[in-house]
């Protein structure tokens, strides 16, 4: 499985670009710099969206990807709760055309979209897909993906403190996990539901105690005003934990 991260942040600016991941140039996991970052022949290449929740960090990059993209059906799986945030704000047939319907000009909708539920594993795109239930706003899911050569990886989307009781249901080779912010910022980390250093250090410590192992760990979704001290703090967790954990950067790849 060839991960290649497009955008691995929580703000955007000329240096920096929104959540976003490819699995084999296929399959697109959150959608924040999605178009942007992708040729229009790279764009054609996938074949399916996945979208951990409804924050414009992860879907910014849906409408102007279907818009390059009307000539095809593009599906995008989601809780019910994510789809509903993209058809009343996104494709509202206001700011963007109702893309889930028929228009005079297009034989076909250019998207369609496919509801997730937590715990309910599907194949996409020759994939299994196991969506969990993540405590950040209504609808959140992680996914466990699958590669047909049994790699398995998992993604938390943004996560809230508690992750443990998800643990026994995976059995990744990488987890991808957000981390926001430092940890003199643990209160809006909790409050906002995303996770710091000392969260994280919390669930891994957990993961090895239920799993009995150590999986591969690169945080993205950071906060780019507090990259230098979270990195610092990682450090540390890293040491203490005896885990693997990378930050990762735009444009930067890794195989499972
Ligand atoms: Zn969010
Ligand atoms: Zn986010």
């Amino acid at each position: 499985m060839r991960i290649k991260f497009l955008g691995v942040h929580h703000e955007e600016s000329k240096n920096t670009r929104l959540v976003c991941f490819l699995i084999d140039n296929i399959l697109a996991i959150d959608a924040g710099n999605l178009a942007s970052e992708l040729t229009f022949s790279e764009q054609e290449k996938i074949k399916a969206i996945l979208l951990s929740h409804g924050h414009y960090d992860h879907i910014r990059g849906v409408p102007s990807f279907i818009f390059n993209n009307q000539g095809r059906s593009t599906k995008v799986y989601a809780s019910k709760q994510t789809l509903k945030i993209l058809t009343s704000h996104l494709f509202d047939g206001v700011i963007y055309p109702k893309f889930t319907e028929k228009t005079p000009f297009l034989k076909k909708p250019p998207i369609q979209l496919k509801s997730l539920k937590p715990f309910s594993p599907l194949n996409i795109s020759g994939y299994h897909v196991l969506p969990l239930p993540i405590n950040h706003i209504n609808g959140s899911l992680g996914f466990e993906i699958t590669s047909k050569n049994n790699k398995k990886i998992f993604y938390t989307g943004d996560s809230g403190a508690n992750l443990s009781s998800l643990w026994e249901h995976i059995s990744p080779a990488l987890l991808i996990v957000d981390v926001t912010f430092p940890n003199r910022m643990i209160t809006i980390a909790k409050n906002s539901s995303h996770l710091c250093p000392k969260t994280l250090k919390k669930n891994l410590r957990e993961f090895h105690r239920i799993k009995g192992y150590c999986p591969e760990v690169v945080l993205i979704h950071l906060s780019p005003k507090y990259e230098n001290e979270i990195r610092k703090e990682i450090k540390k967790v890293s040491k203490e934990l005896r885990f693997s954990i990378g930050i990762a950067c735009e444009g930067e790849i890794f195989h499972v």
